[in-house]
């Protein structure tokens, strides 16, 4: 089969229904364009090879026999490896789950089956998702579809390259601080961030669950829409999950529909460290959207100057709460330890890498008696402050914020790597809005052909996926 580039899901079920070819078709020539491909690349960790072709099958023969199937049906997505399919390996990129079997499917995964999509595999992350370059997961490193010297972005960079190489059509990846939108701009897919709460975290391994959220990639923005569409609703196994009706509004936009909306472009998002072609790229949408009737005003934001730290608290603060569930007993590997302490020590140490490490002891640092009002509860003010900062630009009357996703297109594999710090600002636009808990979504800058992708955010107000949705693929058509 040689139409997989570019190969959608709106081109895909089309084709299905049309009789171009059949799931089973094309679950083959993926996983044989996967074998040689990702020997470069290194996006997946595992392949579901009998499993995806044994759900293909059935696609096949549920339409042979006249059922009337969802868009997503026969649909070949890669799941990144933090979350559980029943029965499989889910490593969260880390030695210490390297043997893990997932007793149950995560609510994701479980939607994603009533609606018959096809598992391709696990994709390679940041281990437990912390960072932002995929480099220190530890198994591999992914590398940039664009670019292979260059990092593809992370923590969900296996899931960003799978699609843009077109190994997957689709994938999810999660999103603490950035870990959807910023491989998705740096690889030039679409990536979203869903409001939190929107989708359920349930079998989602937990990195900092007041941050968290599951959310689609794509080729275009509609199909990052028909995925969200398929993964969100309230669960009863996820607390802080919650119902909300999107409608057909999500995939089918038109220019009425976004034209009234008033966008915000927030001066703290323009500032010194940006990177000039950056600001280029994210003028020209600008003036595009424009273009299309759409009001532009200037907006602040003035707390987002603090986000970064107060992530940098509140996280890890989380993580090293989360993480201890991973003590060797419950899960983790266990060697032979000699007593109760021993075993902390030797399997923590051995199976935990240095960026983990130095966030469970930075979390437990704010979290510890005496540090704790300092830290972690001024932390949470601060967060507050930054929330209402948004609440404000909202109130006056701007329906969508526009910004960059990172201050760089995609950076030079081991750049970042000894400095932690320097890999942190890479999520200055990216955290605020977990911090908030709102939708956010990274489309690709058009017309930069042979140069690295650049990808432009879009933050809606919570719930408002429609919004950020419905703008991107009317500039995505225009
Ligand atoms: N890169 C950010 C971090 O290192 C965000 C990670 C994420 O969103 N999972 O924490």
């Amino acid at each position: 089969m040689d139409n997989l580039k570019g190969l959608t899901i709106k081109k895909f079920s089309e084709g299905l229904r049309d009789k171009e070819f059949s799931a089973t078709e094309v679950t083959k020539s993926l996983f044989d364009y996967i074998d040689s491909k990702d020997k470069e690349i290194k996006a997946f960790l595992s392949l579901h090879k009998d499993d995806a072709l044994a759900r293909a099958g059935e696609v096949d023969a549920a339409l042979a026999s006249g059922e009337k199937l969802s868009s997503l049906a026969g649909v070949p997505i890669a799941i990144k490896d933090n979350m559980l399919i029943e029965g499989s390996i889910a490593t969260g990129g880390s030695k210490i789950l390297k043997d893990y079997k997932s007793s149950y499917d995560a609510t994701v995964i479980a939607k994603l089956k009533e609606n018959k999509a096809v598992f391709l595999g696990k994709t390679n992350l940041y281990e437990f998702a912390m960072g932002s370059s995929t480099e220190n997961s530890a198994f591999q490193i992914t590398r940039n579809p664009h670019d292979v010297s260059r990092v593809p972005g992370g923590s969900s960079g296996g899931s960003a390259a799978a699609v843009a190489s077109d190994m997957a059509v689709a994938a999810l990846g999660s999103d603490t601080g950035g870990s959807i939108r910023e491989p998705a701009s740096f690889c030039g897919v679409v990536g979203m961030k869903p409001t939190y709460g929107a989708v359920s975290r349930y079998g989602l391994m937990a990195m900092a669950s007041s941050l968290d959220q599951i959310g689609p990639f794509g080729k275009t923005v509609e199909d990052a829409a028909i995925l969200f569409k398929a993964i969100a609703g309230y669960d009863s196994k996820d607390a802080t999950s919650f119902q909300t009706d999107y409608g057909d509004e999500l995939t089918n936009p038109s220019l009425a529909d976004i034209k009234n909306l008033t966008v915000g472009i927030p001066e703290e998002y323009f500032v010194e460290g940006l990177d000039k072609e950056v600001g280029e790229a994210i003028d020209k949408v600008i003036a595009e959207i424009k273009n299309l009737g759409l009001k532009v005003k200037p907006v602040s934001l003035p707390h987002t100057k603090y986000a970064l730290s107060v992530y940098y608290i509140i996280m890890p603060a989380e993580v090293s709460t989360n993480l201890s569930r991973l003590d060797g007993i419950r899960y983790g590997t266990r060697e032979a330890a000699k007593n109760l302490t021993d075993l902390y020590y030797e399997d923590k140490g051995a199976g935990f890498g240095p960026e983990v490490k130095r966030r469970i002891i930075l979390g437990t640092f704010v979290l510890s008696a005496g540090y704790y009002e300092a830290y972690y509860a001024k932390a949470q003010k601060v967060r507050r402050l930054i929330k209402e900062d948004f609440e404000n630009v909202f109130k006056s009357g701007v329906d969508v914020i526009l910004t960059p996703v990172a201050p760089t297109p995609a950076f030079k594999i081991g750049e970042k790597t000894d400095n932690p710090l320097h890999m942190y600002l890479s999520d200055i636009f990216t955290i605020p809005l977990n911090l908030a808990g709102l939708p956010g979504i990274s489309i690709p800058v058009k017309g930069r052909g042979a140069k690295l992708p650049i990808g432009f955010q879009l933050i809606g107000r919570p719930w408002r996926e429609a919004d950020i949705l419905g703008l991107g693929q009317i500039y995505e058509r225009a």
